[in-house]
């Protein structure tokens, strides 16, 4: 079931479902683009492309190639040089929203916060003890 929503890209009423997020005007246009990016980037000597080169050599946006990157519509396998940028610090991605680096980062932030919080717990029952 979809529900309905206005066109972010034209503003039309239209049935949003999780596949179509623009109307039928704008995802036919949006496939045409598709298609533009994908024939270019199949092509042997293109296989390599990065990013702005597909985006500059298609006329198409970044961000929509992106768009078809994380929605899995642009499967990355046969072309080792297109990702996109981590949310964090930039570095080329091809998967999920930050790179291994940052994930990592963030884990130990978690850790150190638990470990934090630990700490204040134990502080609090040895008080606590104390008093007895
Ligand atoms: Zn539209
Ligand atoms: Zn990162």
């Amino acid at each position: 079931m979809g529900e309905l929503a206005n066109c972010p890209k034209c503003d039309k009423l239209f049935v949003a479902t999780p596949a179509q997020d623009v109307c039928p005007t704008c995802y036919k246009e949006e496939q045409q683009l598709f298609e533009t990016v994908y024939n270019y980037i199949r092509k042997k000597e293109n296989r390599m492309a990065t990013l702005p080169e597909v985006a500059e050599a298609t006329d198409v946006e970044e961000t929509l190639v992106i768009k078809w990157i994380r929605t899995g519509k642009l499967k990355l396998a046969q072309f080792p040089n297109l990702g996109y940028p981590c949310e964090k610090c930039k570095t080329l991605i091809r998967q999920g929203k930050i790179c291994d680096q940052c994930a990592k980062g963030l884990q130990q932030d978690l850790k150190h916060l638990q470990e934090e919080e630990d700490r204040l717990k134990k502080e609090k029952t040895s008080t606590f003890l104390r008093k007895f």
